[in-house]
């Protein structure tokens, strides 16, 4: 199966700088082995997956509202974003957990509407430093992918991506040693195959550049990356495209 690279452009790019970057990005990059994702900020959004249509590269969102129609002002409908082209959406990034108070609830919510829109979920799951350093790490994660995929059915989905991201290691500058990350990924593959009854990808994410990002894509239960900073620079990001 094709390893899933994701950028993430969270909230850092201006309308203008989005539209250059997806440019220079369909431009260098013409075709890749991996299954690539980009994801805009919402307001460029459209304009971005107009620009990737026709190109290796595929179009995602960092969010999604929890149905796809109704009374929910600012909020934004997976089906309107499939409709846009948009294939994946980001749900539960520990920025909206920590920040903006996304619980377990909401974040099983968003992730039934988006399999309704036929939408690619990547769900990110993580822990905390101080969880880490208290041997939790195991107990964490099982605790919020067992919440994240209450009730869920993946039966009729084309896909569904956890994201394993350790909130210590996110925009740090020092991401877990893959070696780390591969005995994690087999310990949550097997815990969300008995959940799911399917085995789906673990994408790893926290601090990955051009520098370190063979050796994760080396480990064989590290099915992707997820990418932030690296992301927004268009030649770091095509040569870890290209690896
Ligand atoms: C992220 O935004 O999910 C992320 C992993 O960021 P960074 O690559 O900058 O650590």
């Amino acid at each position: 199966m094709k390893k899933i690279i994701i950028a993430n452009w969270k909230m850092q790019l201006s309308f203008k700088d989005s539209l250059i970057l997806a440019k220079e990005l369909k431009r260098k990059i013409k075709e890749t082995k991996n299954e690539v994702v980009v994801c805009p900020g919402f307001l460029a959004l459209a304009s971005v997956a107009n620009i990737l249509k026709g190109s290796v590269l595929l179009s995602g969102a960092q969010n999604c509202a929890l149905k796809n129609r109704g009374a929910l002002t600012g909020e934004t409908s997976p089906a309107t974003l499939s409709e846009l082209g948009v294939e994946y959406v980001i749900i539960g990034h520990s920025e909206r957990r920590l920040i903006l108070k996304e619980d377990a609830d909401l974040i099983n919510a968003k992730i039934k509407s988006a399999l309704a829109a036929k939408l690619i979920p990547i769900v990110c799951v993580g822990e905390t430093l101080n969880e880490r350093e208290l041997g939790q790490t195991k107990k964490v994660l099982l605790a919020q992918v067992k919440s994240a995929l209450k009730d869920i059915n993946i039966k009729n989905s084309s896909g569904f991506i956890i994201a394993y991201e350790p909130l210590w290691a996110i925009g740090t500058g020092e991401p877990i040693i893959p070696l780390e990350a591969e005995t994690i990924h087999i310990f949550l593959k097997a815990e969300v195959a008995k959940i799911l009854g399917k085995k789906i990808r673990i994408a790893y994410g926290g601090s990955v550049n051009g520098n370190n990002a063979a050796q994760f894509l080396k480990e064989k239960n590290i099915d992707g990356l997820l990418i932030g900073g690296a992301s927004l620079n268009v030649n770091e990001f095509t040569s870890i495209v290209k690896l």
